[in-house]
């Protein structure tokens, strides 16, 4: 099978081919039929953060396709049935986080693309109990984006506190960002959205937006206080001046969601306006398997958009380059069917 193999942080990725994968006793294989581009793979190819996967690895975990065999121990999932492979490859399923619907923050989970092999191949193995089944009726190049892009800015929402007559601010409106403006106004919040491209901005505005603020010729603090202050902002922008701006379009009591992760990302703090304001600033990463049902069942309602655009897996090295140069307003999807 045909697989993008990263050998060496400072080196492109190679497509090789490698043997077919047998699953283990929980494990199914999955032939892909969509691989999404995720920021985090460029860091994972690159070696960009303090854990650092271990050459060489296959990246990607917006992988999305049908379950070919599964090993004999599969309870959750059969042979045929269409399934996404989200960054969570698995947990240990007993600690207090994955017992208590935090999953996400298990310290012996393992991770697809990262610390195990991920979606930038024809096939791919997984756990049998942590891929998340895909409903009928949501194409395979949707559900690739909305298993990383989609869940995690729909667990920051959730995350934020956002409800119905809240005004929710998204900072970045690209491949997640065009996402959690859909999810806040399924909440029913009021939308400000923030970017520092037309393109961009014309997405927000196109996506229904309440208010679309360019950050290159308007201060967002400024123009978000004048509308009385965002109860939630959520910065997906990779700048670590659009999470100061973020943080400064905030009413009192209002909550920052950091979701992006620039590398060597700071946010300095003045403690004295946190404490007065009551200001939440909180962490948020991925979203467990339930929250990624519930954004395939909100998308098979037709409540979401995907915006992507597909390209081959051959293409890799410049897929990178192209996110890198931030000129690509939609999700990059790996068709991977024929
Ligand atoms: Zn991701
Ligand atoms: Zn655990």
């Amino acid at each position: 099978m045909k697989a993008a193999v990263v050998h060496d942080f400072t080196a492109p990725l190679v497509i090789e081919d490698r043997p077919l994968p047998e699953p283990g006793p929980h494990q199914v294989r999955v032939r892909i039929e969509a691989s999404g581009l995720c920021h985090t793979d460029i860091h994972a190819a690159h070696g960009d953060w303090p854990v650092q996967p271990s050459p060489p690895f296959v990246p990607g975990h917006e992988g999305v396709g049908i379950v070919e065999a599964a090993g004999d121990l599969v309870r959750h999932v059969r042979v045929g049935e269409r399934v996404a492979i989200p960054w969570l490859a698995d947990a240990c399923g007993r600690c207090d986080q994955c017992v208590s619907g935090w999953e996400t923050l298990c310290l012996r989970q393992h991770n697809s693309g990262y610390s195990v092999d991920g979606a930038y191949a024809q096939y791919a193995l997984a756990h049998g109990d942590y891929v998340v089944p895909v409903p009928d009726g949501i194409d395979p190049m949707d559900a690739a984006p909305l298993s990383c892009a989609g869940v995690t800015t729909y667990k920051a929402l959730k995350v934020s506190g956002a409800r119905p007559g809240t005004r929710v601010l998204i900072s970045g409106i690209g491949g997640l960002g065009h996402l959690a403006l859909q999810y806040a106004r399924i909440c029913g919040a009021e939308t400000i959205a923030v970017d520092v491209t037309d393109d961009k901005l014309a997405l927000a505005r196109d996506l229904g937006a309440d208010h679309v603020i360019d950050a290159r010729t308007q201060d967002v603090a400024t123009e978000v206080q004048a509308l009385g202050g965002a109860h939630a902002a959520i910065a997906l922008a990779v700048s670590n001046t659009s999470f100061q701006a973020a943080y400064g379009a905030l009413r009192r009591g209002g909550t920052l969601v950091l979701v992006a992760l620039p590398a060597g990302g700071k946010l300095e703090l003045p403690v004295f306006e946190t404490v007065l304001n009551g200001t939440k600033v909180i962490g948020s990463i991925v979203g467990t398997r339930e929250d990624l049902a519930e954004v395939f069942r909100l998308h098979a309602l037709g409540r979401t958009r995907v915006i992507r655009e597909t390209r081959r897996l051959e293409d890799v090295n410049a897929c990178f380059d192209e996110v890198l140069s931030g000129k690509v307003s939609a999700r990059l999807v790996f068709d991977l069917r024929g």
